[in-house]
């Protein structure tokens, strides 16, 4: 039983309109419709429609307009807000001009907090609501339901909302609107953080001549361990993978939302800054679609590049 149970909540068949069939949204999108949800599909990248519809019998939108007026629930997961902006409210095709009174927007992107505060206050004027709510995990996290999902917006629909999250992941409530995209920007920060931190450190004991297998070992039994230490290294980083399926350049986006919000709260953002500065000058050297793990590539380039 929820807190909420006697809301009515989206259960099967619920119709819900998917838009980004990328590394997440594909998974998360398969997960709705192995569990009996009606759904209906958008993405510019017209192959990933067409598998996705003939891998899970999902039906392909005719456009934004009509997967709106088809669903009762939209789940956006895009890049960034510029695309969920462009998704729902843009100029020509798109999601609000087809919805129907009472559906609920759900953007599990991660996007600026500083902007989703403005377009749910947009879409509120239209008389729709949106919730915020991201998600931590990647995308085998996503193909299994293990997601964190951070929920921002108004407890009651969330509550109604919780079937569907919770076939993704366990669901967190953090507050007003955008504050999922803040606690998201925030987690990615330190995500982002522990990454580089590491990098450094089995960079640096390698050159002195340790074992970076070894080193991994004694920081993961020791104070120094981290999500980045325990899961990324071994799996990723060590084995030369790279392969996580979180591409360098929306981690870099996320770090830039991170300054946004440090400078829109003015805290201290000294770390924010330094981090943002070392994903931005990386994107720029491996490209947007790299690996995030790959910055431990490009931090073993520069001290090379210093021989
Ligand atoms: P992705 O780039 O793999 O997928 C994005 C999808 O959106 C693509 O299929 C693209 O074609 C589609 N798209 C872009 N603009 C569009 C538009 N205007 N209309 C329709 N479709 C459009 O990205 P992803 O890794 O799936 O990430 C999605 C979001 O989730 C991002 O905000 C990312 O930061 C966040 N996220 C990613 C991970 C991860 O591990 N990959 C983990 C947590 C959160």
């Amino acid at each position: 039983m929820t807190q909420n149970s006697s809301i009515n909540s989206f259960t099967p068949p619920t119709t819900i309109g998917f838009v980004g069939l990328g590394n997440m949204g594909y998974a998360m999108a398969n997960r709705l419709a192995e569990a009996g949800y009606t759904v209906t599909v958008a993405d510019l990248n017209q192959d990933a429609v067409k598998q996705f519809c003939a891998e899970s019998g999902a039906t392909a939108a005719d456009s934004l307009q009509a997967l709106g007026a088809q669903s009762d629930l939209v789940i956006t997961m895009l890049p960034e807000g510029n695309a969920v902006r462009k998704v729902l409210l843009g100029e020509g095709d798109n999601v609000v001009s087809g919805l129907k009174d009472g559906a609920v927007l759900i953007d599990m992107s991660s996007c600026s907090p500083v902007d989703t505060r403005v377009l749910g206050e947009e879409l509120l004027a239209q008389g729709f609501v949106m919730i915020d709510a991201p998600v931590s995990g990647g995308k085998y996290k996503a193909a299994d339901g293990q997601l964190a999902i951070m929920a921002g917006g108004d407890l009651e629909i969330v509550e109604r909302c919780r079937p569907v999250f919770e076939i993704l992941g366990k669901l967190f409530h953090t507050g007003g609107p955008a504050s999922g995209h803040a606690m998201k920007a925030m987690n990615n920060f330190l995500s982002a953080g522990t990454l580089a931190l590491t990098a450094e450190a089995v960079i640096t004991g390698s050159k002195f001549g340790l074992d970076p297998e070894v080193m991994v070992n004694i920081i993961n039994a020791s104070t120094g361990r981290s999500n980045s230490s325990e899961d990324k290294f071994p799996k990723f980083v060590l084995p030369k993978t790279f392969n996580s399926g979180f591409y360098l350049g929306l981690m870099a986006k996320d770090l830039r939302f991170a300054v946004d919000l440090a400078e829109s709260e003015n805290t201290p953002n000294g770390f924010i800054n330094l981090l943002s500065g070392l994903y931005d000058k990386a994107e720029k050297d491996l490209g947007f679609e790299a690996d995030n793990t790959e910055l431990f590539n490009y931090l073993e380039s520069l001290v090379e590049s210093e021989e």
